[in-house]
């Protein structure tokens, strides 16, 4: 794990992707909304372990996109989960085209790795792109972002894995910002 500059920031803000009525994209019963935002108790716990300021952001900043200005010295690390006509296993971190992948960004990208392997976009694990709201916004008010698309939605195996996982990748997401460990891995195997 990389060291960050994290003590250079306010705090972390986490925003869920989607919400209020926009479901993300859908894969049966479960909607990308929903499932991102299930992660909220679990980071909360590990940022106060970690002496870690942590604001989520519910609503939808998609609507509200001016509402990043009030976190222009946070990181900010949006939360998404992929679609695709043929779903593939494994995630990517997307950053602005004109960003480089900064300690904060490698760190996030191997908790994708570890948990759900990496699908290839502009590199293994990295998209660079210059499309999208958000994304753009904060290149253009110079502010600490990344968007993670964590898993593919519609693919089961990583969908199971995720809800039974909340709590390890939550801790993994904390310390990638914080750049340490946080306390070891307790691996339950659970059979209730
Ligand atoms: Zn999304």
């Amino acid at each position: 794990m990389k060291t960050t500059t994290v003590h250079q920031y306010a705090g972390l803000l986490i925003a869920f992707g989607h919400g209020n009525g926009d479901p993300g994209c859908v894969s049966g019963q479960f909607t990308e909304a929903d499932m991102v935002r299930k992660l909220k108790p679990y980071l909360q716990r590990w940022a106060n372990d970690a002496n870690l300021k942590i604001a989520f952001y519910m609503d939808n900043l998609y609507q509200h996109a001016a509402d990043m200005k009030k976190y222009a010295d946070w990181i900010v690390v949006e939360i998404h989960m992929d679609a695709a006509a043929k779903p593939q296993q494994g995630g990517h971190l997307i950053i602005h085209r004109d960003y480089q992948p900064d300690a904060i960004d490698d760190n996030l990208i191997m908790v994708i790795k570890n948990h759900f392997g990496l699908v290839t976009r502009n590199e293994l694990g990295l998209s660079k792109r210059d499309d999208l709201l958000n994304l753009n916004n904060a290149r253009n008010w110079g502010i600490n972002y990344r968007l993670m698309e964590l898993f593919f939605l519609a693919e089961p195996t990583d969908r199971a894995y995720y809800l039974e996982n909340l709590d390890l990748i939550s801790k993994h997401l904390i310390e990638a910002v914080v750049g340490k460990a946080i306390a070891d891995d307790k691996v339950c195997i659970c059979t209730n």
